[in-house]
């Protein structure tokens, strides 16, 4: 390889939106067969927001929104963002929280005033045996509109649901199509629910695998390798950072946290996720450079 044409390729990326922070990535972008791209943050815009709050029977909105916030905003979850960000918008005083746990992938634990909080999706619930039966029904309905639902826990029982919503990228389905139409194969990974994924799998039309802790999202890259493909992997958050330095290119993105562009060869600067094939159509140029 001429280091000369890696350099003119590397240069020309922050006019295309990319920063190359390793020639090779660059160089191998030209050759991904398959792109396994996180939802949270990548594929949607990491801006998630509460849309419904639905207390159960004996509890209250504004005091399962504090309780969750209380013990949130000790995370540096996206989602814990926007609970946050409700407690603000209802004008509610937060509590501080003792013994506060995070569960990756799951969600978060503390105590407040004398209480036991968790909050997190429904498999961490079942995880620590709390009956969200009652919730089911309400749980599924929201999901299937590509919702993410974390339930409360209150002293081991279920408090509540907290619905959130991320709006899909403009820029994701174009460049789905365009990735797609150049041979490479789609994958979302997601730690959300499998009906959440596949709301949002069906409208970008792609094949998707959610429930994936963050280890597994590693898991799935070295799969793929192990089958002999080439693999890109693109996302944002710190689960997301395992996956992204096992990739053949990893890719994140600028908006996202440190720990994913530290793990990453490719960062995307504008959050804008057409920068994907830009940087791939630079790469295919750079490489018949070098040839
Ligand atoms: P993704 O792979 O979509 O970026 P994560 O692996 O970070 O998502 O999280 C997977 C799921 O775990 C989330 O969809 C959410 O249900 C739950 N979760 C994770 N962290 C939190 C948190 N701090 N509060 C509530 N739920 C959480
Ligand atoms: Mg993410």
């Amino acid at each position: 390889a001429t280091p000369m044409a890696i350099m003119v390729g590397t240069g020309r990326g922050a006019g295309a939106g990319v920063l190359v922070r390793n020639a090779e990535s660059l160089e191998k972008l030209a050759s991904i067969d398959t792109l396994l791209i996180d939802k949270t943050g990548t594929l949607t815009e990491g801006k998630p927001r509460v849309t419904t709050v639905a207390p159960a029977a004996g509890f209250n909105a504004d005091d399962i929104v504090r309780l969750a916030a209380s013990v949130e905003r000790a995370s540096e979850h996206p989602l814990a963002a926007s609970l946050v960000a409700e407690a603000t918008r209802r004008g509610i005083t937060l509590q501080s929280v003792e013994s506060f746990k995070n569960l990756p992938g799951m969600g978060v634990q503390g105590q407040v005033a004398g209480s036991d909080i968790a909050i997190g999706n429904p498999a961490m619930m079942q995880s620590l045996n709390i009956d969200a039966a009652p919730l089911e029904a309400a749980i599924t309905q929201h999901q299937s509109a590509a919702e993410t639902v974390v339930v409360i826990a209150h002293n081991g029982k279920a408090a509540g649901l907290l619905c959130i919503a991320d709006t899909v990228r403009t820029s994701a389905a174009e460049v789905v199509r365009e990735l797609k139409a150049t041979g490479v194969n789609v994958v979302m990974l997601t730690g959300d629910s499998e009906a959440a994924a596949s709301a949002v799998a069906k409208t970008l039309d792609i094949e998707y695998v959610a429930g994936v802790l963050p280890a597994g999202k590693a898991d799935a890259v070295k799969r793929y390798k192990s089958m002999g493909r080439t693999v890109g992997m693109a996302g944002d958050g710190v689960n997301d950072a395992p996956a992204l330095a096992s990739a053949d290119v990893g890719i994140a993105m600028a908006t996202g946290t440190d720990v994913a562009m530290e793990s990453a060869g490719i960062v995307l600067l504008h959050g804008d996720l057409r920068a994907v094939w830009r940087a791939r159509r630079l790469s295919q140029a750079t490489v018949s450079n070098i040839r």
